[in-house]
């Protein structure tokens, strides 16, 4: 069930898949030489000068509602009374696990509780990326969202549609538009490179804080450390300008 293998709280989580090859050739651009199709046009390197992205806007409810739900998770789990999200320090990237940005939009939007946690507000992203690139952003840059367990006071989460890491470094529009994305959000805040991190790194982070002991060491397998290194050398080339 897609809903059950949601990144960031959807539950259970993400499967421990191993990252095969992470400069695999995407797919689709199988080679046919005797085709009259002209070959696919260049995927254009990010923007080495942290400017903003083009970001399509897709918010989902966030009422006064799930902000008091979130605040009380906040408090519960982070001893901070507050929904809002201020000068955070880390992006944590994933995969959805779910097939398409309208199903990745159709687990975040509802407030529910989540199926692995059984939690309110129902999990979220800030951001989901397309499988073509394109950036859609689901919540305000300024309210916590539920996406990575004892980080999410300080944490801005963006979302891959997709299975793997693969899906993210073998898949160049993608990866194009998360440097991009990332790099944005990284040079206007002023987070370090370094706290760019997979979830699976959640617990390694300096910034890591849980008060529920249950969720202590509790965390999900998309991107992992070594495709990580990978994407942080890509990020670590480009400037804020
Ligand atoms: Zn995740």
């Amino acid at each position: 069930m897609a809903l059950a293998l949601a990144g960031c709280g959807g539950g259970g989580g993400h499967q421990a898949k191993t990252v095969s090859d992470a400069r695999a050739i995407p797919q689709g651009t199988t080679a046919t030489p005797a085709s009259p199709t002209p070959p696919k046009p260049q995927v254009k390197p990010p923007s080495t000068t942290g400017a903003k992205p083009t970001i399509v806007q897709k918010p989902i409810p966030f009422p006064p509602k799930r902000k008091a739900e979130m605040a009380a998770y906040a408090k519960r789990h982070y001893g901070i009374d507050s929904y809002k999200l201020t000068n955070p320090h880390v992006i944590v990237e994933h995969w959805t696990a779910t097939p398409s940005f309208t199903a990745t939009y159709d687990t975040f939007a509802p407030d529910v509780p989540d199926v692995e946690l059984h939690e309110l507000p129902g999990v979220c992203s800030h951001f989901v990326i397309d499988t073509d690139g394109t950036i859609y952003q689901l919540v305000p840059l300024n309210l916590m969202c539920r996406h990575t367990v004892g980080l999410n006071y300080t944490a801005i989460g963006i979302e891959h549609v997709g299975n793997s890491d693969d899906a993210v470094l073998g898949n160049p529009r993608v990866l194009r538009s998360s440097l991009a994305l990332t790099n944005w959000l990284r040079c206007k805040y002023g987070i370090r490179v370094q706290d760019v991190i997979g979830h699976n790194e959640s617990l390694t982070s300096p910034y890591h804080m849980e008060r529920v002991a249950r969720l202590k060491n509790q965390t999900h397998g998309d991107m992992r450390k070594a495709s990580m290194n990978i994407y942080r050398g890509k990020l670590s080339k480009l400037s804020c300008g």
